[in-house]
C-alpha cells in the first residue's frame, strides 16, 4: 500500500477552471504501471522508450513493473535499469493474474496522474502524450479504445461481442467494447478504485462503475514484440465469468422469466390435453411426453443450478475476504525520477540507461 501519496486534489466546481487549471499548471507527476507475467525480452525495450517518454513528458515521473510471479529471468532483466532513479519493480508471490497485478499497480502507484500499459509493447508509449493532453483539457479518465479487432480470430470476436453484449444487458454501467487496460487516469479515479473492497476484480467494469469524466481515444495496438499472449481461451472464460457475475444479474433474472414462460406453455398444453379427452375422446399420448418433458426440465434446472452456482462461488470468494495479491519483494527507487533544473540539464529529457 502506498504510503507516499500525494493529497488528493480539490474537485474544482466548474469544469472549464479545472481543464484551464491542468493545461496552465506545470506538468503532473507520472506513474506508468506495466503488470508483468514472463516478459524479460520485452522489459528492456519497453522501459527504454517509456523512460524516455515520461522524462519528455513531465519533470517527476515513475515506472513501477509489477512481476506477476513470473517465471522467467524478469528480475535480472530490469536489474539494469532498478538502480535508476524512478523505476520500480515489486514482485508478488505468485501468479495472481493481471486484474491483481494491475491493481497491486494502482495501490502502489505515487504519481498525481498515473497511465496502465501493458509490458509486450502492444501499446504504443507515444499515445501518452495525447492521453496526457486529453487529461489537461480536463479528462479524469482517459482509455485508449482499439479502432478496430480485424487482428483477432472470428471465435474472439464473436465470444467478446456476446460477453459484452451480456454484460451491458444487465448493468446499470455500460462497459464499451473496445475498451481496454490502455488508460490513463487522474488520482481521484485511482483513489476510487483502490478504495473498492471487491476480491473479484473486473477492472474493465470498475472503470466504467467509478464514473468521472472519462474520454475514449482511438489507436491501434502494435503486434506482440515478444513471446505469445498468456490468455489462454480458458483464462478468457475465466475472466468474462468474472465480468458478468460482477456486473450483470441478467443471467439470473433470466431464469425467472424462462421458468414463468415454461409454466404458462406447460398450463396451456395441459389445458389442451384436458380439452382433447374430454371433447374428442382423445387418449393421450403417454411416456413419450413424459420422457420429453422430464429430459427438458431436467437440463433446464441443471443449467440454472450452474449458474446459481456460479454466482455462489463468487460470493463465497469475496466472504473469504483473502487479499488480492501478495507482495514477495521490493525494488528500485523510493522517490519519483525528477528531472534535473534547467541549468544542470544537458538536454529537454533525462533517459535512464541501463548500465
Ligand atoms: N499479464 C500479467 N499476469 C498474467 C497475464 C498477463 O501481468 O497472469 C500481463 C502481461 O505480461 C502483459 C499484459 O498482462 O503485460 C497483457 O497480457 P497479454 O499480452 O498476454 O494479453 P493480450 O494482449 O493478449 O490481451
Ligand atoms: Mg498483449
Amino acid at each position: 500500500m502506498s504510503s507516499h501519496r500525494p493529497p488528493t486534489t480539490l474537485a474544482h466546481a466548474n469544469p472549464s477552471a479545472l481543464a484551464a487549471s491542468r493545461a496552465s499548471g506545470p506538468a503532473p507527476s507520472l506513474s506508468a504501471v506495466v503488470p508483468a507475467y514472463n516478459e524479460s525480452a520485452n522489459l528492456p525495450v519497453l522501459l527504454a522508450a517509456l523512460t524516455n517518454e515520461l522524462s519528455r513528458l513531465t519533470q517527476q515521473w515513475e515506472v513501477l513493473i509489477v512481476d506477476d510471479g513470473s517465471t522467467d529471468n524478469t528480475v535480472q532483466a530490469l536489474s539494469p535499469w532498478l538502480a535508476s532513479p524512478g523505476v520500480r519493480c515489486i514482485r508478488l508471490s505468485r501468479n495472481f493474474g493481471k486484474e491483481a497485478a494491475l491493481s497491486a499497480g494502482l495501490e502502489s502507484a505515487r504519481g498525481q496522474v498515473v497511465v496502465l500499459m501493458d509490458a509486450d509493447l502492444q501499446h504504443p508509449t507515444t499515445f501518452l502524450e495525447p492521453m496526457l493532453n486529453a487529461w489537461r483539457q480536463g479528462a479524469d479518465s482517459v482509455c485508449a479504445v482499439r479502432s478496430h479487432r480485424q487482428d483477432e480470430g472470428w471465435v474472439k470476436r464473436v465470444g467478446t461481442r456476446l460477453f459484452y453484449g451480456i454484460v451491458n444487458a444487465g448493468s446499470s454501467v455500460q462497459i464499451p467494447p473496445g475498451a481496454g487496460d490502455f488508460r490513463l487516469m487522474d488520482r481521484r479515479v485511482v483513489d476510487a478504485l483502490v478504495a473498492l473492497p471487491e476480491r473479484n476484480r473486473f477492472l474493465k467494469g470498475l472503470y466504467a462503475w467509478v464514473g468521472f469524466q472519462t474520454v475514449y481515444l482511438p489507436y491501434l495496438p502494435d503486434p506482440r514484440a515478444s513471446g505469445n499472449s498468456t490468455f489462454s481461451l480458458k483464462g478468457l472464460r475465466r475472466l468474462a465469468m468474472t465480468g458478468i457475475t460482477s456486473f450483470s444479474n441478467l443471467p439470473l433474472r433470466l431464469w425467472s422469466g424462462i421458468g414463468a414462460l415454461i409454466a404458462l406453455c406447460s398450463l396451456a398444453y395441459g389445458s389442451w390435453i384436458a380439452v382433447e379427452f374430454f371433447v374428442s375422446g382423445n387418449p393421450v399420448p403417454g411416456w413419450p411426453t413424459l420422457a420429453a418433458g422430464m429430459m427438458f426440465f431436467s437440463g433446464v434446472q441443471l443449467l440454472s443450478i450452474g449458474i446459481l452456482g456460479e454466482y455462489v462461488g463468487r460470493i463465497f470468494e469475496e466472504v473469504k475476504r483473502r487479499p488480492i495479491y501478495l507482495v514477495d519483494r521490493e525494488w528500485g527507487s523510493s522517490s519519483l525520477a525528477q528531472k534535473p533544473e534547467p541549468s544542470a540539464a544537458t538536454s529537454g529529457s533525462t533517459p535512464v540507461p541501463p548500465a
